[in-house]
């Protein structure tokens, strides 16, 4: 499928120079010291699901550039009438939108209004596909505290059946020669998650997970997506909830990472969650540079 110049989708398709350029973009970018790139443009904020981090951080983001911003929810909007996805999106070109970020519960659905409008798409999160903005994210935190991605132990632990950060994620870290294991029970991860990158471990202990990692990324379980689907936490907590103990079993300086939102006393104790290893806060922090990055890239003012 064609999609409007600009937009980012995934990271599956990109090439990990186009990465490199992203992040190596976002290390110039301050929010505190406005840089009017994006000045007179108009980004369109469209989410159809909850969002904390990635919708303040873009809205931050697009202002810091000097950008106007607007937000549509889905509840409120015509989208509750039965508007469909691509006249919403008819709809927001019409209005004066220059960009827009999309999130939504489908996969599929940032593609699809890529390839049927003249500006850029950004997927903020679509269904349990990608989440673009967030792998960066996490990949731009990690290289702030490790001098590469290269033969990184990664251990990425919990819900990765139901997890677009994941799936994100293990193309990104794959792409720049990680050592990935994943790690959760079947319900969660089923077999067929090898196939998604090259290379890629699988295994049901937690502790063999965290073995020597470099880094050891917690997912929430996506209570959401789980559709019918019925689990015991309290089974689950007891094999996978990221401890102390648990963590000490990583290397020294590992870094404890979590897209958030975090579910203290579920997938992460609270000492986990607060522990001088724990990256939560910063990977939040890191998000406003590196959606600059993003915004300006797509609308073609990266410099
Ligand atoms: N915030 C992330 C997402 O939107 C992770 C999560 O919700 O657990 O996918």
């Amino acid at each position: 499928m064609k999609a409007a110049r600009g937009s980012l989708l995934g990271i599956e398709h990109l090439k990990a120079e186009e990465i490199s350029g992203l992040l190596g973009l976002a290390r110039k970018m301050n929010p505190r010291k406005a840089r009017p790139l994006l000045r007179g443009k108009r980004v369109l904020l469209l989410f159809y699901e909850a969002s904390t981090r990635t919708r303040s951080s873009f809205e931050v983001a697009a202002q810091s550039l000097g950008a106007a911003t607007t937000l549509v929810l889905s509840s409120g909007s015509s989208i509750e009438k039965g508007e469909s996805l691509l006249d919403t999106a008819y709809t927001l070109r019409a209005v004066g939108a220059d960009l827009i970020v999309v999130r939504h519960p489908n996969a599929g659905a940032p593609a699809l209004m890529a390839a049927h409008l003249d500006i850029p798409v950004i997927n903020a999160g679509d269904g349990m596909h990608e989440h673009p903005s967030q792998a960066l994210l996490d990949a731009y935190t990690i290289l702030r505290h490790k001098k590469t991605l290269k033969n990184l132990q990664v251990a990425i632990i919990g819900d990765i059946y139901h997890s677009r950060v994941a799936r994100s994620a293990i193309h990104l870290l794959s792409k720049f020669g990680a050592k990935i294991a994943l790690c959760g029970p079947s319900e969660f991860l089923p077999e067929v998650a090898a196939t998604l990158a090259p290379g890629l471990r699988i295994t049901r202990t937690a502790e063999d997970a965290v073995h020597g990692a470099d880094v050891v990324m917690v997912l929430r379980v996506q209570k959401e997506r789980l559709a019918g689907e019925k689990i015991s936490l309290e089974n689950y907590m007891s094999r996978y909830q990221m401890t102390l103990p648990r963590l000490r079993l990583a290397k020294k300086d590992a870094l404890l990472m979590h897209p958030g939102p975090i579910i203290r006393g579920l997938e992460l104790t609270w000492e986990v969650a607060d522990c001088s290893q724990s990256m939560i806060v910063e990977e939040v922090h890191n998000g406003v540079p590196v959606r600059m990055a993003i915004l300006a890239k797509a609308l073609g003012k990266a410099s």
